[in-house]
């Protein structure tokens, strides 16, 4: 058995001409949508995250704010400068890019950003709210995995769930968002007893793990549906320096019913959810406006 391919680009693509559509009825009401992008250090993969939700964003029909901070900024700016955005009208969105230099509080960070312009979801405000089943901003990585979920009909009421990572941006959310559609859930972690026992039983397995190919064929249940979070960057080997999941394509393709690719699955789906979020943010004010 080979499984049918979630093709995360091809939803992308469909989505975001959504996207610009509702970008250009926004404009048209004089309401340009606008995200702000703060920046902090030089670490190589989250200044690409930024150039990506930057480029998507024009891409849209959308306004970007971009601010770049040096790694040893003293936190007093950056936290002056979330100040400002969220006072400022014209700004609709704010996310501080993930992780931080090791003299920032991110938690502080995140708690300094309006909750109504918090596009990340990452607020206290904003995870409680999720919590109760009355989300206001959905984490973009479980929203867009929810979204591929939903484009291919997969049968979620009271499907087994196995999600593989616990943290609060994947494995916590994505608990809730597939609870809420009254899958049965389990959380897996580095503290689990026989992994493989939980992911056999996944009639949705997600990986958010951060481990190269961990999840092989014969620890997922045929059929399954397979969501592969995980985004690595191989060290060694004949695929060295690629990108790979935490999902040992090759072997689980042969046993899942349907499948995210890495690269080409989740990842955009998440900066196409961050575009969404920050359009929902937009239309919230115009509407209040109106
Ligand atoms: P974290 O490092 O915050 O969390 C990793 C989780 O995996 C933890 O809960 C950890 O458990 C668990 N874990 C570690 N080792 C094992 C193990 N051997 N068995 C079972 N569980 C284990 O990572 P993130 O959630 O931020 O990201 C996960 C992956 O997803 C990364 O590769 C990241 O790059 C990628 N990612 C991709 C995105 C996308 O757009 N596609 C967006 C965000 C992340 P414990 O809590 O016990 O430590």
């Amino acid at each position: 058995m080979t499984a049918r391919i979630l093709d995360g680009n091809a939803l992308s693509a469909q989505l975001r001409g959504q996207l610009a559509e509702r970008a250009a009825a926004l404009a048209a009401r004089g309401v340009q949508p606008c995200l702000a992008v703060i920046l902090v250090g030089e670490d190589p993969a989250s200044a690409v995250y930024v150039r990506n939700k930057v480029a998507g964003c024009e891409k849209a029909g959308m306004r970007s704010i971009k601010d770049v901070y040096a790694p040893d900024v003293d936190p007093a700016v950056v936290f002056a400068r979330i100040a400002e955005l969220n006072a400022d009208p014209a700004v609709h969105g704010i996310l501080v890019q993930l992780p931080l230099p090791k003299h920032f509080d991110p938690e502080a960070v995140l708690e300094a950003i309006a909750p109504e312009k918090d596009v990340d979801g990452f607020h206290a405000e904003n995870v409680g709210a999720l919590m109760q089943g009355n989300p206001r901003f959905i984490p973009c990585t479980p929203y867009g995995v929810m979204q591929m979920l939903k484009s291919k009909n997969v049968p979620l009421k009271g499907a087994e769930a196995v999600i593989v990572g616990r943290s609060n941006i994947v494995g916590k959310p994505m608990a809730m968002l597939l609870l809420a559609q009254s899958c049965t859930v389990t959380v897996c972690h580095s503290q689990s007893k026989d992994l493989a026992f939980h992911t056999k039983r996944a009639d949705i397995l997600v990986a958010a793990v951060g481990r190269a190919r961990m999840i092989t064929g014969d620890m997922i249940k045929p059929g399954a549906t397979v969501i592969d979070v995980g985004i690595n960057r191989l060290q060694s080997g004949p695929d060295a320096g690629k990108l790979c999941g935490d999902v040992d394509f090759e072997s689980a393709k042969e046993v899942a019913g349907l499948i995210t690719p890495v690269p080409g699955g989740v990842g955009p789906m998440t900066i196409t959810m961050l575009l969404t979020n920050t359009i929902e943010a937009a239309e919230r004010v115009a509407g209040a406006a109106k």
